[in-house]
């Protein structure tokens, strides 16, 4: 059975014309870029094709743009570069909603003796402006403030905070994977030193990214080895995979103008009727400046992890802030960081849509989240006692 995939800020499925185009370079194709000789050294220029069109995606110069192995080693790299680049200083600004791949890499330089300001956000996800300006001082090396939170959309004021900086003379890193391909980002407008993107958020596979590297800024690899990425990240390039995100950069600028629209209209249906069908149900985060393809819903008296498991009998993919399905043992520390209730966190599931999604699939979840949610609750003691009073 086709699943009805609602998890696109987890994963996205690999576009037809994607998986196309990177084959050939699994199969025959599959010399060295490095090599003097023809077979290999043709590669070489594919990749220069595919850094035009992920460059051309953010507006970005081609050599601004570096291929990585993923997200994760973006936002790494563009820390750990920062702080190499200014050893003398000792502070580092994030918040406390970034990924795993930027708040723990920020724990880790915690143990290392940097100091680190996590930035609190309100109840709807959003930063405190006053509280960003208060932790700026002359020993910030780097600021890396996410573009739009992975678990609830919510987008932050990136081009304020840029400007900020830019004034202050600090870098400035941005985690974009889960913008870029679902809004215009256009890098000449956004003053960012640095930005994060990740193939398998944009139809290309697992396993592929880039960082963008603003011209001029100090540089330090965090990959150290061969020349490969004019020695700014060693490593035989991923050839297939570079060529893979590419052809979906270039298919995401095709489709982007409607992509927002469309994909807000789904959600928004999906959103209204489930407010309006389950009784004690929330959104959570900003539902002004949001990513249009993501809805994070709480569902009080019931655990995320039990919607999720009846969800999947009928081959419906989400996924939850609470425990175990997020596959940490604590429950969404974004939804923490906003103050959310207990209660509701643990009922909290995440639908995240992609231009593959039908309206056909939207009507499939309105249909039987109600009974779903129902059940449950006549099933929990709490659920229950809620109903009868
Ligand atoms: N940053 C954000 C906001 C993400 O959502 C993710 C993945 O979920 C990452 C970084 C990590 O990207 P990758 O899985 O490519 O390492």
């Amino acid at each position: 059975m086709k699943p009805i995939y609602f998890d696109n800020n987890a994963t996205t499925p690999i576009a037809p014309e994607v998986l196309n185009e990177m084959l050939p370079y699994l199969r025959e194709l599959y010399g060295n870029p490095s090599s003097m000789h023809t077979f290999g050294g043709q590669l070489h220029r594919k990749i220069e094709e595919a850094r035009v069109k992920v460059a051309d995606l953010i507006n970005a110069e081609i050599e601004e743009i570096i291929f990585t192995s993923c997200g994760t080693e973006s936002d790494n790299t563009a820390i750990m570069s920062a702080i190499e680049s200014y050893p003398r200083k000792r502070h580092v600004i994030t918040t406390r909603v970034e990924h795993p791949a930027v708040l723990n890499f920020c724990k880790h330089l915690v143990r290392k003796g940097y100091r680190v300001t996590f930035l609190p956000v309100d109840k709807f996800g959003r930063l405190e402006m006053e509280v960003f300006l208060k932790a700026i001082d002359d020993d910030t090396a780097v600021v890396s403030i996410m573009y739009a939170n992975n678990e609830t959309g919510v987008v932050f004021p990136i081009k304020d905070i840029g400007e900020i900086l830019q004034e202050r003379k600090i870098l400035f890193h941005t985690d974009a994977v889960q913008a870029v391909g679902k809004v215009l980002i256009d890098v000449k407008e956004l003053p960012v030193d640095m930005l994060s993107l990740s193939g398998h958020k944009l139809h290309a596979p697992k396993g592929v990214g880039a960082l963008y590297v603003r011209k001029g800024t100090r540089f330090y690899p965090y990959i150290i080895g061969g020349h490969q990425e004019r020695g700014r990240r060693a490593g035989t390039e991923n050839v297939a995979s570079i060529i893979a995100l590419g052809k979906a950069c270039e298919l995401a600028k095709g489709y982007l103008n409607e992509e927002a629209g469309y994909l807000s209209r789904l959600r928004d249906k999906l959103e209204r009727a489930l407010l309006e069908l389950c009784p004690d149900a929330q959104v959570n985060g900003d539902r002004e400046n949001r990513l249009p393809n993501t809805t994070n819903m709480s569902f009080q008296y019931v655990e995320g992890e039990a919607i999720l498991l009846r969800l999947n009998e009928y081959g419906i993919c989400a996924s939850s802030g609470s425990a175990c399905t997020s596959g940490s043992l604590e429950p969404s520390h974004v939804l923490r960081a906003m103050g959310i209730p207990f209660t509701a966190i643990h009922g909290s599931i995440r639908f995240s849509l992609s231009h593959y999604n039908t309206e056909d699939e939207v009507d499939k979840v309105i249909e039987v989240m109600p009974s779903i949610i129902r059940e449950l609750r006549t099933l929990s003691p709490y659920g229950k006692e809620k109903m009868q009073g």
